[in-house]
């Protein structure tokens, strides 16, 4: 069976039709995770003999009539999504061996389309970071090149589908954690609207900013697993009332020119402009917009994301969950128990959290990046009430790098120069591939990030699909 680049549609359309079952498809990407996960290391943990009995039911169901868009699907997910009776370990050595008490809201979606789950993915810990090399499992690969990082925080779900080790995956993205993955693994990744899909049992890391997305290899395969995974949800008091797109066709394209700037490889601002041009062709308007708060974004979201992060990680003490160390007095068990279990990135956030946070810098940092905040979130919402319908950037200032060679915080930090402002102000965005840019002999893919306003994520799949055309 080959399973290279096999897309949720083209899988839908063979099972449906009789050319292979769930079972013989779910078997084949188990063979293939078996013999190429060694070296890619996207999966923390297999569930060899579980996704073979889903995908038994799903035969039945296929047989029986009553499949519906994801019946009979092997995807990955990322571990940081509760699945009931499962470790989920956030790829923290505090939640080693943590078992989920409960289906996420979009692990319960999933089941009831009678999807197969493969397994868990390997993640920055914590989903802080941007290659994975945060993750206290060791990092992931990119299949496209060995050397290089897939990017973070969800590089497992990433190149365990541009290793052809699942048709789809599920991932998490906070200040980029989908769209830089993807971009760097020549994969489409969606980050829907704010509140669109359900948090429902996704460990927290920045609640303002978290959102459940998806990768796949072509548009329409984000979309089927958006459709599958949204809807209103009362676990969640951030969940908005399912919304039908307007159907309005985009016309205007806004590319925020001054702030593309920001130290961006020249031949990736190239492949954009390419992209640029034949949206143009196909009649799109482009047009030069100004969002002067928008520079801002890292700062801010670098002030706001460790002050959740610090909130939402002080349940992990030792005593409620996970890891428990022991020790003379309750304060020795919660140092012992944190020292013990979280990575340094993790307590590098944490300290920078608990310090903005403080009484005598709250005012200082935390309380004015939230005012900046307000500011972009209106620039952006201003800019489409302007009549703009999308705005594009590219997804990563450069291709996927080496191992090592952004050990320096503050330039890792940087990845995510053009995906942050789209979590602070809460709107959907979808990273598509956009050509490729050569490294020492080797071809590695870009992103083109578009932006939209608010519940228009069918904005991001009608421009998209004209990307993917380009
Ligand atoms: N790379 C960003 C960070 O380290 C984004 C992470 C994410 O989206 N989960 O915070």
């Amino acid at each position: 069976m080959d399973l290279s680049k096999l897309t949720i549609t083209e899988a839908r359309r063979a099972l449906d039709a009789g050319e292979y079952t769930s079972l013989e498809l779910t078997n084949a990407y188990l063979e293939a995770i078996r013999t190429r996960d060694a070296d890619i290391h996207a999966y923390l943990e297999v569930w060899e003999d579980n996704a073979r009995e889903e995908a038994r039911a799903a035969d039945l169901l296929i047989k029986a009539g009553k499949a519906q868009p994801l019946t009979g699907i092997p995807l990955a997910i990322k571990d940081n999504m509760l699945i009931k009776g499962r470790i989920v370990s956030a790829a923290s050595k505090m939640l080693e061996h943590y078992r989920a008490s409960y289906d996420a809201f979009v692990i319960e979606k999933l089941k009831a389309q009678g999807a197969v789950l493969l397994g868990r993915t390997n993640m920055d810990e914590f989903a802080m970071g941007s290659s994975t090399e945060n993750s206290a499992y060791g990092p992931s690969k990119n299949p496209l090149d060995l050397s290089r990082v897939p990017g973070g925080s969800s590089g497992g779900s990433a190149a365990a589908v541009a290793g052809n080790l699942a048709v789809a995956s599920l991932g998490s993205d906070t200040g980029g954690s989908i769209r830089q993955p993807a971009s760097l693994t020549g994969l489409v990744g969606l980050k829907p609207t704010y509140g669109s899909v359900s948090r429902y049992g996704l460990i927290a890391m920045g609640s303002s900013l978290d959102q459940i997305g998806s990768f796949g290899h072509t548009v329409a395969d984000t979309k089927v697993l958006f459709d599958a995974t949204r809807g209103h949800d009362l676990h969640d008091s951030t969940s908005i009332a399912d919304y039908e797109p307007s159907g309005k066709v985009p016309k205007v394209i806004g590319v925020p020119r001054s702030f593309l700037s920001q130290g961006i490889d020249p031949d990736v601002l190239e492949q954009f402009e390419k992209t640029l041009e034949s949206l143009h062709a196909r009649g799109y308007e482009i047009r030069d917009i100004e969002l002067p708060n928008v520079p801002y974004s890292l700062a801010v979201y670098y002030i706001i994301m460790p002050a959740e992060v610090s909130t939402n990680l002080g349940r992990l003490d030792g005593i409620r969950y996970g890891l428990s160390v022991t020790g003379e007095n309750i304060q020795e068990v919660y140092g012992k128990s944190r020292a013990a279990g979280f990575g340094p990135e993790t307590r590098r956030r944490i300290l920078v959290g608990t310090f903005v946070l403080s009484a005598g810098y709250v005012d200082a940092y935390y309380r004015r990046a939230q005012k900046v905040r307000s500011a972009i979130r209106d620039e952006f919402v201003q800019a489409f009430a302007s009549g703009i319908d999308a705005i594009v950037t590219p997804t990563t200032p450069s291709p996927a790098f080496k191992f090592g060679a952004k050990s320096d915080p503050v330039a890792m930090y940087a990845e995510d120069v053009f995906s942050v402002p789209v979590n602070l102000a809460g709107v959907p965005a979808i990273s598509v591939p956009n050509g490729t840019v050569e490294r020492e002999g080797v071809r590695l893919p870009t992103g083109f990030q578009i932006i939209a306003p608010h519940m228009r994520e069918d904005v991001l799949f009608k421009i998209g699909e004209d990307v993917e055309r380009a």
